[in-house]
Formats: C-alpha cells, sequence, structure tokens
C-alpha cells in the first residue's frame, strides 16, 4: 500500500518482552516507511485471578521506560519544530497542552464517542469491549446514530468518569483522565486503579517541560500567522516569510 501512495498506520502491541526495545521497534517502523505508528499496551485481565494481569502484560514501569524513551525518539526527529514521524498518544497530548481536543479517546473525561463496526455487522461500545455487555445492535437492524446515543452506550461513556479515589486529587488527573477503563484492572484493594497509572505519571513528569514548550512555539507561530494575515493583503509560499526571519514563507510562518 506504502507503494501506491497510500498512507498506513501502524498499530503495535507493546508487551512485557517488546517493552524493552524501543529504538529498534521505532526504527524498525520508519525503515519499513511506516511513520504513522500507534503503541497499544498489553494488559491481560489474569483469566482466574481478576485483581492481577497476566505474565506476558507489560509491567507499568516497563511501559513507562518504553513510552520515555520512544517520545525521545519522536522529539529527535523533528525538524524545524515540526515532527516527522505521527505517535498518537505524544500527538494527542500535544494538542491537550495547545488547547484542542485530541484524537486519543483514552485522553476524554468520559468514553463512547465511537463505535465498532464487526464484520458482520454488529455494533459495539469500544473495540476493546466487543462482548455481550457492550453489544449495541447491528448495522442492518438499527441506525448508527441512534445506537450512539442509545442509553447502553451513554451509561458505558460515563463509567470512564466514576474514577478510583487515587486519582481525585492527581496533578494529572485534568490530562490522563484517569486512563483508559480497559487498563482499570478489577481489583475491590485499589478501586479498579490504572494497571498504567505509574506509566503515565513518568511520562508526563519526562514530557512536561518538551510538551508546553512545543504547545508555546506552536501558539507563537499561530499569532504570528494571524498578524501576518491581518497586515499583508497576500503572502506568496515561496517568497521571504514577513517576519523577517528571511526564510520562506512556507518554510516559516505559513508551515503549519
Ligand atoms: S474504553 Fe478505552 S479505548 Fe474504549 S473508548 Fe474508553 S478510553 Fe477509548
Ligand atoms: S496518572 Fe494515575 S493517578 Fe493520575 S489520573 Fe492518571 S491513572 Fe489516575
Amino acid at each position: 500500500m506504502l507503494d501506491e501512495g497510500i498512507s498506513v498506520k501502524a498499530l503495535t502491541v507493546v508487551h512485557d518482552y517488546s517493552s524493552r526495545f524501543p529504538e529498534e521497534i521505532y526504527s524498525f517502523h520508519k525503515a519499513l516507511g511506516l511513520t504513522f505508528m500507534q503503541f497499544i499496551p498489553c494488559v491481560e485481565t489474569h483469566p482466574s485471578h481478576r485483581d492481577r494481569v497476566t505474565s506476558y502484560s507489560v509491567s507499568a514501569q516497563d511501559f513507562g521506560k518504553f513510552l520515555c524513551r520512544t517520545f525521545d525518539l519522536w522529539i529527535s526527529d523533528f525538524l524545524e519544530g515540526v515532527p516527522t514521524t505521527s505517535i498518537r498518544f505524544f500527538e494527542s497530548l500535544l494538542l491537550s497542552y495547545a488547547g484542542f481536543i485530541p484524537p486519543e479517546c483514552t485522553l476524554y473525561k468520559e468514553c463512547g464517542v465511537y463505535l465498532v463496526v464487526e464484520h458482520q455487522g454488529d455494533v459495539y461500545s469500544c473495540d476493546f469491549f466487543v462482548e455481550p455487555a457492550s453489544k449495541l445492535g447491528n448495522i442492518a437492524q438499527g441506525s448508527l446514530t441512534e445506537m450512539l446515543n442509545s442509553p447502553r452506550q451513554l451509561q458505558f461513556g460515563k463509567h470512564k468518569s466514576n474514577l478510583p479515589k487515587e486519582c481525585r486529587p492527581c496533578e494529572w488527573l485534568s490530562l490522563c483522565r484517569g486512563g483508559c477503563p480497559r487498563n482499570r484492572i478489577r481489583s475491590s484493594r485499589d478501586g479498579s486503579h490504572n494497571h498504567l497509572c505509574q506509566a503515565y505519571k513518568m511520562l508526563f513528569e519526562h514530557a512536561d517541560p518538551v510538551l508546553k514548550r512545543l504547545a508555546c512555539e506552536w501558539q507563537r507561530k499561530q499569532d504570528n500567522l494571524k498578524h501576518i494575515q491581518s497586515s499583508t493583503a497576500r503572502v506568496g509560499r515561496n517568497e521571504p516569510c514577513p517576519c523577517g526571519s528571511g526564510k520562506k514563507f512556507k518554510k516559516c510562518c505559513g508551515r503549519l
């Protein structure tokens, strides 16, 4: 597909073993031309001990290290302040810092903003909850809009905002929102706290200064651009940038 010019996004599951190889995984994707990446942590509840994860699930500590290292690799590939690879979670965080709604649903206050349609037409609340309790119907028998607004889907969405007590005073709550409910392992001991909490804390602390700086730079660019648009009739993309940098407009303030 890449040879045909079609952009491809790679969804890669990170488990207990692969989490040790962030450099190799990132370089492997790039070498294949897969510059759109999404890393999904493997977190599976143990079948006979519902308060534990399986042995192949990634630990919070290892996933935190993986995220921090991958974040640095993503940043090191920026060119003139613009990312040259796309990692959905990091881009979503950057959008959140810049005041936009991110595409990553794990950063939302509630779930339920999309649906998943299986091959036979069955519709579910989320691709991580393709199970009878989250089945909303079938596209042959009902409308997607009605299913999206159904009481069952609304109830599914609200579940996320029922936060474990450890999340409520957390300094990262407005960013993390308690993480994906799928990773809130059902232990009565900790109120179903997110298995990956420590990983998120490690990443947020590590990435916070850089994300603040990038969001500021982006905002400054936007302000510059607005100023230029209001003060110049028209600037050609190949003309010198009116901000006085000496670069072409398309390589400077015209680069969004
Ligand atoms: S359960 Fe997780 S993946 Fe599904 S909608 Fe909620 S946050 Fe997103
Ligand atoms: S970082 Fe941990 S404590 Fe804080 S909101 Fe996220 S899951 Fe909750």
